[in-house]
């Protein structure tokens, strides 16, 4: 039974969040989103040139996304450099990414999105992808949706939304389901499942993931909103 959250939180109550775009000046577009004790920092350069070469297509563009964990961003200091996890989640990454910008607009051409965690307590596959969203939108590139992304999951028998590390953790381990919307489409771009869960069970999780991405997609387009105002005032 997991009948009150670590934090006292309610199942469907998301961690604090902050989301800006712009916070890296020499990139094309870029974000910050920080929820809880998790933030990550997407930057954007491109559409530019294919390198190396043989991976250019005629038809469309193609997205390389390269997602780290700083050193600092954890306890116990992470170890540096690229591992098998961070392989995979930049790759989950740019295939989500790839359903939510329109890459036949710029045929022969890349786009590379770099992610940083900064700070790390669960769910920065999210994350990297909400931020990574938001400096795509930011970089102006043209976007069938954003993506809003959160980790649901089940501790005992609750289906909660976005985890923190201690409750990822509770009692020999939740279930984490993160998942991924373009909201405006209400496709699902990103669903991974690590632990158990029944049919029913899933369908519950999945419905909260998009009340839980509903709400983010709402302060991303304010956050996007911000910011071009901000600009069209210069
Ligand atoms: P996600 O961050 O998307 O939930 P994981 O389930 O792989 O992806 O990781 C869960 C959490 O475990 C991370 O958010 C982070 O808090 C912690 N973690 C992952 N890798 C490391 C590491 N190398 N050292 C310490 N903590 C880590």
């Amino acid at each position: 039974m997991y009948e009150e959250r670590l934090d006292k939180r309610q199942f469907d109550e998301l961690r604090p969040i902050e989301l800006e775009t712009g916070v890296v000046p020499n990139a094309n577009g870029s974000a910050r989103f920080k929820i809880g004790g998790t933030e990550a920092i997407a930057a954007v350069y491109g559409p530019a040139e294919v390198k190396p070469k043989h991976l250019e297509k005629s038809d469309q563009g193609i997205i390389i996304c390269k997602y780290d964990m700083m050193p600092f961003s954890v306890p116990d200091r992470a170890k540096p450099g690229i591992d098998r996890r961070d392989m995979e989640i930049s790759l989950v990454i740019s295939n989500a990414l790839s359903r939510a910008i329109m890459l036949e607009e710029f045929p022969s051409s890349m786009i590379s999105v770099y992610v940083y965690i900064t700070q790390a307590d669960a769910g920065t596959r999210c994350a990297s992808l909400t931020a990574a969203s938001m400096a795509c939108a930011d970089a102006g590139l043209p976007m069938r949706d954003l993506i809003a992304a959160v980790a649901v999951g089940k501790i005992g028998d609750s289906i909660v939304a976005d985890l923190s590390k201690a409750e990822e953790d509770y009692e020999g381990g939740a279930t984490d389901i993160p998942i991924a919307f373009l909201p405006s489409k209400d496709e699902i771009v990103l669903l991974q499942l690590d632990g158990e869960v029944s049919k029913d069970e899933l369908k519950k999780a999945i419905e909260l993931g998009r009340k839980e991405a509903n709400k983010i997609y709402e302060l991303e387009k304010a956050a996007l909103k911000r910011r071009f105002t901000y600009e069209s005032k210069d």
